[in-house]
């Protein structure tokens, strides 16, 4: 039985490629992992990677996009105008096997002001803004939902206390989408111009909540949020890396239940890869106890899913 990793973050990590192995007997085996990309600078060592992987016969999945913690570094860090969307769709082009990820909203990661210059401050005056405004993340996470629902590429999508916003961009990006396709959608028929009546899909065709942090509440407003743009049930999945302290919440049990084991994908959102292996584990380990399934009947399902979501077209 194969584990893939549907959420890695090697690249960043301090020994770059690693092979997740097994120390004891198991009936387990790493099968590959999709390699998420933070920020333009990463697309390169993901390329590098995903050659790594695929040279040792493991299956591997390039994923580009722009992460909302890097997102600031990207809008500032260069003098000039940066096109970072126009070297996006460069590299999806180029790449018919990327998906888009890791984007999305963060509505909980602060970086400290400094007042002045002086050491001793008391910590009682120290200001804390969001590490990239919410107008911008919103902006650039938009700007890729509609990249990867033109490109019908599957997203993998980061989002913290930023639900409300997330419901808001995708109700733009229907709109968008709508909007373009009305307009290539106007046919003439019989002497009279009709709508074609089409369920075209207006938002990112799967979409991967990697990391859920919402409450099992917040489950029929994402389904419905994604229904209105005709992305059914079964293309919506989610993920809960051990890594995250998510994972071990008393509420996460409940939540995998609700979500349902044909939605779950394994994931470690891990870059030093050492201890990728434990984590699947941990994730499988988790899953079997939250659905009372047996291990093997979790690595098997999952496995069909990561297949559904990562190599079966669009
Ligand atoms: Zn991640």
């Amino acid at each position: 039985m194969k584990l893939f990793d549907a959420h890695s973050h090697m690249h960043m990590g301090p020994r770059g490629l690693v092979i997740p192995a097994a120390v004891e007997q198991t009936p387990f085996t790493f099968d590959g992992a999709a390699i998420m990309s933070t920020h333009p600078r990463d697309y390169i060592k993901v390329d590098s990677i995903v050659s790594g992987l695929r040279d040792r016969d493991y299956r591997a999945v390039p994923c580009y996009g722009i992460h909302p913690w890097f997102l600031y570094d990207v809008l500032t860090s260069s003098d000039e105008e940066v096109d970072w969307l126009g070297e996006l769709k460069q590299r999806l082009l180029d790449h018919p096997d990327a998906i888009v990820g890791e984007i999305g909203l963060d509505g909980n990661r602060w970086v400290e002001v400094k007042q002045s210059d002086q050491a001793e401050e008391s910590i009682w005056k120290r200001e804390r803004v969001l590490a990239c405004p919410m107008e911008l993340q919103r902006k650039a996470f938009e700007e890729q939902l509609v990249l990867a629902a033109e490109l019908q590429r599957p997203v993998s999508i980061h989002v913290v206390s930023a639900w409300g916003e997330l419901f808001a961009a995708f109700e733009n990006v229907r709109e968008r989408m709508k909007h373009k396709h009305d307009q290539m959608a106007v046919k003439v028929m019989d002497g009279q111009r009709k709508r074609q009546k089409t369920k075209t899909k207006l938002l990112p065709p799967k979409i991967y909540f990697h990391a859920f942090s919402g409450k099992a509440g917040a489950l029929p407003s994402i389904r419905s949020a994604c229904a209105k743009g005709n992305i059914p049930l079964e293309d919506i999945y989610f993920g809960f890396p051990p890594a995250i302290k998510n994972f071990y919440a008393p509420k996460t049990p409940g939540i995998m239940r609700e979500i349902g084991i044909r939605q779950l994908l394994l994931e470690t959102d891990l870059e030093d890869a050492t201890s990728a292996w434990d984590d699947l584990k941990r994730g499988v380990s988790g899953i079997s106890e939250a659905l009372d399934m047996t291990e093997s009947e979790v690595a098997t399902e999952t496995y069909k899913n990561v297949h559904r979501f990562y190599f079966e077209p669009v």
